[in-house]
C-alpha cells in the first residue's frame, strides 16, 4: 500500500525539493510513498485567481480565503487526514507522526500570509499541526519536515539499518550519544566502555546517558512521560 501525501500549496515548485533525494527521493521513485503538490491558486473563483483578502478586525497581512481553501479540499479529499500547517496547531510529534505513517498518507495545507480563515478548520475537519514555537514564512517547509518524518518510517524505506526503536522520542527519552573511529581525536576518546564489548555494560551505560541528557536538555519531556523510571543524574557514570 502506498503512502499518499498531497500539499496544497501556493508554490508548488518547491516539492518535492528536499524529499527528492537521499531515502525520501528513492521511496518515492520507488513508489513507496507517492507525492502531488497542487496550486490552491487553481481554485480560486474570479477572473484575478485571488486567494486572500485582507483580515476582519483589520491589522497587517493578508489572510487565506475559506471559499478557495474549501475548493482545494474538496477536489483531493478522499478519507485521508486533512492536515494544515500552523503555528496555532498542535505541536508535531513522534507518535502522531508513526499514526499518520501507519495510515493512507495525509492532505497537508500549507499557509502563507497572515494564514487561513479560521472557518476551514471546523468546515473541513482541518487538523492544525504545528512544527515548534517559531514563525516560519510558510506552511512548505513545515509540510516536508511532517512528511520527511513519516516517509522514513514506511517499510522498507530505512531497511534494517534501525528500527528506529530506540531513537529520540520513541521511548519518551533523548537517545543516548553515537561515537566512531578515530577512537582518539584531538585529544578526545571514545568513552571506554562502548570498546569494552561488553554489551550488557553498554546497555546500561546507553540507558543512563538517554536519562541523564534528557533530563539536562529536555526536562519537559521527563515531565510529560511521568519521568523516566530509576535513578538520579549521574556524573559518576559519565565518561567523558
Ligand atoms: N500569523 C500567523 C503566522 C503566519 S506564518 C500566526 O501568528 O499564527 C505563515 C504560514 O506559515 C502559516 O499559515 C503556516 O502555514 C506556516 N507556519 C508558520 N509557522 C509555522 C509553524 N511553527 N508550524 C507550522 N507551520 C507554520
Amino acid at each position: 500500500m502506498t503512502f499518499r501525501a498531497t500539499v496544497l500549496t501556493l508554490y508548488p515548485e518547491m516539492f518535492p525539493g528536499p524529499l527528492g533525494v537521499s531515502l525520501a527521493g528513492r521511496a518515492l521513485a520507488e513508489g513507496t510513498w507517492s507525492l502531488e503538490a497542487r496550486n490552491i491558486r487553481d481554485h480560486a473563483i474570479d477572473k484575478h485567481r485571488t486567494v486572500d483578502d485582507t483580515p476582519a478586525g483589520g491589522g497587517a497581512g493578508m489572510v487565506l480565503r475559506c471559499d478557495v481553501l474549501a475548493a482545494a479540499i474538496d477536489a483531493v479529499a478522499d478519507g485521508r487526514p486533512v492536515m494544515a500547517m500552523s503555528p496555532r496547531g498542535a505541536p508535531l510529534t513522534q507518535a502522531r507522526v508513526r499514526d499518520l505513517a501507519a495510515g493512507e498518507g495525509a492532505i497537508i495545507l500549507c499557509g502563507r500570509f497572515e494564514g487561513f480563515d479560521e472557518r476551514i478548520f471546523e468546515a473541513r475537519a482541518v487538523e492544525p499541526v504545528s512544527i515548534g514555537d517559531y514563525i516560519l514564512s510558510g506552511g512548505e517547509v513545515g509540510a516536508m519536515v511532517l512528511l520527511d518524518a513519516c516517509v522514513r518510517l514506511l517499510p522498507g524505506v530505512m531497511g534494517a539499518a534501525s528500527s528506529g526503536e530506540e531513537e529520540s522520542f520513541e521511548t519518551g527519552l533523548l537517545e543516548y550519544p553515537h561515537y566512531t573511529r578515530p577512537v582518539e581525536w584531538e585529544g578526545r576518546t571514545i568513552p571506554e566502555v562502548l570498546r569494552s564489548g561488553d554489551h550488557a555494560k553498554i546497555a546500561a551505560w546507553r540507558k543512563q546517558r538517554s536519562i541523564d541528557d534528557t533530563r539536562l536538555r529536555r526536562p519537559d519531556l521527563i515531565s510529560r512521560h511521568g519521568g523516566a523510571e530509576g535513578s538520579s543524574p549521574s556524573g559518576a557514570q559519565r565518561e567523558k
